[in-house]
């Protein structure tokens, strides 16, 4: 079955709909750094605006642990927002409390009202189904239907990614709607040669992806933080780089099964290894297999891809018609190990303007192409999910999919 649309809601005027967003966005010192996924949550808003309902939308920020964290307040969001959709937006001090309720009273057909960070309840997140539903009863009390518009988060069973979705008429939002309809695209017949770059932070997340991608691609391309998990399985020392231990003889698994499928593994052959963790750190490149030789013994932390590296990777980008990529190669925040990642977004965003497919996935990686200076125009699609859109790639059900009619 496919997606139950907004077209499925009916009449929308007068009505109050709560949007599950994805608001997640990267802040550095308390500033919105990219605000790619609040743009993206305006066309559904838009939408349900224009029908004539008052909405409400309601997302997480960042991974506050149950309770309220000004850290996290989504308050800065609010008033982007409010900037993008060139009109007033409210903003409640809780998320089902009592400012919320009397905010969601107060709103008006044509309103918009931001609640507070739905993590700073507990419910969100729950593992105890019943602690969950108690808290979607709640937001389901706002609102007379659901719209899921929450991509990167679809794969989690969350109060309002599923819990909220059975209790209300619901529907996905155009967002999730693109979304969806790009990675079919490349689960049904990707072009081949086929390649998945990975790279990012989110090891352990991220490795357990690749036994279910290793059928279905002909190249898999390794940077990032989980660059290191594999050269440990080869054998080589890796300093003070990240390292998931206890994932090593999984990825020698990998790589096993990668040769018995003649799936090629690209690893790195020359890592830019800092001092420290820092943007201003001292750094030199030296080969992967010889990480501790730089000056910095084993203390090194290998922060980039090199340049021999980030060629190679740009080459096989160049050579695939099909190129999905999630993970930044290194720490791009950081300048001085920001090369890896703007030579594979570079060959990507060349591989569009040769007939190819290239998607970027992920809210980091997103961000990243952007704060290079890349327009969301230059690839074949940005999709705002990362852990969401791998899962989809994996051929996974998607739980808050499932609840919108998805099979
Ligand atoms: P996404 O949000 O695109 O799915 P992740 O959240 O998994 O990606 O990872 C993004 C983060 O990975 C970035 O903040 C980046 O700094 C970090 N990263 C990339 N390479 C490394 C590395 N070698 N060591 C530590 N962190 C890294
Ligand atoms: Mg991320």
């Amino acid at each position: 079955m496919a997606l139950r649309t907004i077209d499925s809601l009916g009449d929308l005027r007068g009505r109050r709909v709560l949007v599950r967003a994805d608001l997640n966005v990267p802040l550095q010192d308390g500033d919105i750094a990219d605000d790619g996924r609040i743009r993206a949550s305006v066309p559904t808003i838009r939408r349900l605006l224009d029908a004539g309902a008052a909405v409400i939308v309601a997302s997480h920020l960042g991974r506050p642990d149950g309770a309220p964290d000004p850290a996290y307040s989504l308050a800065p969001v609010a008033t982007r927002l409010g900037e993008l959709l060139g009109r007033p937006v409210d903003f409640a001090a809780d998320t089902v409390g009592e400012a919320a309720q009397s905010a969601v009273r107060a709103l008006e057909p044509g309103g918009v009202l931001v609640l507070e960070n739905l993590r700073f309840n507990p419910g969100e997140t729950s593992k105890d189904a019943a602690v969950r539903g108690a808290f979607a009863e709640q937001l389901a009390g706002f609102a007379d239907a659901v719209v899921s518009d929450g991509f990167g988060v679809v794969h989690r069973a969350q109060a309002s990614v599923t819990d909220l979705e059975a209790l209300r008429p619901s529907a996905a939002g155009l967002l999730v709607e693109t979304e969806v309809g790009v990675l079919e695209r490349l689960t049904r017949s990707p072009q081949s040669p086929y390649t998945v770059v990975l790279g990012g932070s989110k090891v352990s997340d991220k490795l357990a992806v690749i036994d279910s991608l290793l059928p279905r691609v002909q190249t898999l391309v390794i940077g990032g933080g989980m660059l290191f998990t594999f050269l440990a399985a080869q054998g080589h020392r890796v300093g003070a780089s990240l390292l998931e231990a206890d994932m090593i003889e999984t990825v020698r698994g990998y790589l096993a099964k990668a040769a018995e499928l003649g799936v090629t593994i690209l690893l790195p052959t020359d890592i830019v290894v800092a001092e420290r963790f820092a943007a201003d750190a001292a750094h030199e490149t030296v080969p992967a297999d010889a990480i501790e030789s730089a000056s910095f013994g084993a203390q090194g932390i290998g922060l980039d891809i090199g340049p021999d590296t980030a060629g190679a990777f740009a080459a096989a980008v160049a050579a695939s018609k099909t190129v999905f990529w999630n993970g930044p190669m290194g720490v791009f925040e950081f300048p001085a190990f920001a090369a890896g990642t703007r030579a594979v977004a570079q060959a990507l965003a060349e591989l569009e303007g040769s007939g190819g497919f290239g998607v970027v996935g992920g809210g980091d990686s997103a961000a990243a192409v952007r704060a290079l200076g890349f327009a969301d125009e230059d690839f074949g699609h940005v999709s705002t999910g990362g852990g969401a859109s791998l899962e989809f790639l994996e051929g996974k059900r998607l739980p808050g999919l499932t609840a919108l009619g998805w099979e």
